[in-house]
């Protein structure tokens, strides 16, 4: 089945002299349980794609859909995770995990159980009552990947969630979210510039090209694991 779509999406940024054509026409299908990489040059749309499908930019022209759904804008059932872990300072590691699923309603003492199954998925529960200051990088990231998840959320969307780690912690999550994949099937969009990454993780990978963005080639890589 596919899970989400792109259909002839354009993105043109600006107006006159000054507009930027950041995508060509874009289609571009993931099917449910894929993940599915985006590589390509800084600068070739992988992130307005991404954007677009979570809802935070709206295309020139065509449409993404999720499920055969027009998206309108945000939704909890597209999880996303940036470069940097955009939590919440203020709150405790146990709390921002725990802050998706009160915000859709569940009663507190579940929302607290969602957010220690998901903590324990990325390795964290020892740190459940620290604040994200207190976390090294790599740490702060599983806590942003752990709090996307625990949305339960249809697909991820994830913008280069270890490019500012370092290689050694990069490599380590690179494990922990493969195995996370392998036991959840969760459909995935994955962005990096790293080749390796894709070769690693993705079941297909995306090949896209700049000035204006467009896909170049589409791969399945041989050690693909689906
Ligand atoms: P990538 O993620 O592959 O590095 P982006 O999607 O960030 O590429 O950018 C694609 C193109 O669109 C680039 O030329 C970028 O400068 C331009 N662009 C992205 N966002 C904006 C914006 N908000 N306003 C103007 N131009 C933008
Ligand atoms: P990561 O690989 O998650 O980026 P580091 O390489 O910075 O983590 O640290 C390696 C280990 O050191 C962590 O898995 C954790 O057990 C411990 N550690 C890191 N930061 C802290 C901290 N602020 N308090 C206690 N232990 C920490």
């Amino acid at each position: 089945a596919v899970k989400a779509r792109f259909d002839k999406v354009t993105k043109r940024f600006g107006t006159g002299d000054n507009a930027v054509q950041a995508l060509e026409p874009i289609s571009l299908d993931i099917a449910e349980n894929a993940f599915v990489c985006l590589v390509g040059p800084s600068g070739c749309g992988k992130s307005t794609l991404l954007n677009i499908l979570a809802g935070f930019e709206k295309p020139t022209t065509g449409q993404a859909l999720m499920d055969g759904t027009p998206v309108r804008g945000p939704d909890p059932r597209r999880g996303v995770v940036f470069q940097q872990g955009a939590l919440f300072t203020w709150m405790s590691v146990r709390d921002n995990v725990a802050f998706g699923p009160l915000a859709t309603g569940k009663p507190s003492a579940e929302a607290g159980r969602i957010a220690d199954r998901y903590l324990e998925m990325v390795g964290l529960t020892a740190f459940a009552k620290r604040y994200p200051y207190e976390l090294s990088g790599g740490m702060q990231q599983r806590v942003g990947i752990a709090r996307a998840l625990a949305n339960d959320p249809e697909i991820l969307l994830m913008d280069e969630p270890f490019a500012a780690l370092d290689a050694q912690t990069r490599e380590l999550l690179q494990e922990e979210i493969k195995r996370i994949w392998q036991s959840t099937r969760k459909t995935v969009l994955w962005i990096t510039h790293s080749i390796e990454e894709a070769l690693f993780l993705a079941t297909d990978i995306v090949v896209m090209s700049a000035r204006p963005g467009r896909i170049k080639a589409r791969l399945a890589p041989q050690f693909a694991l689906s």
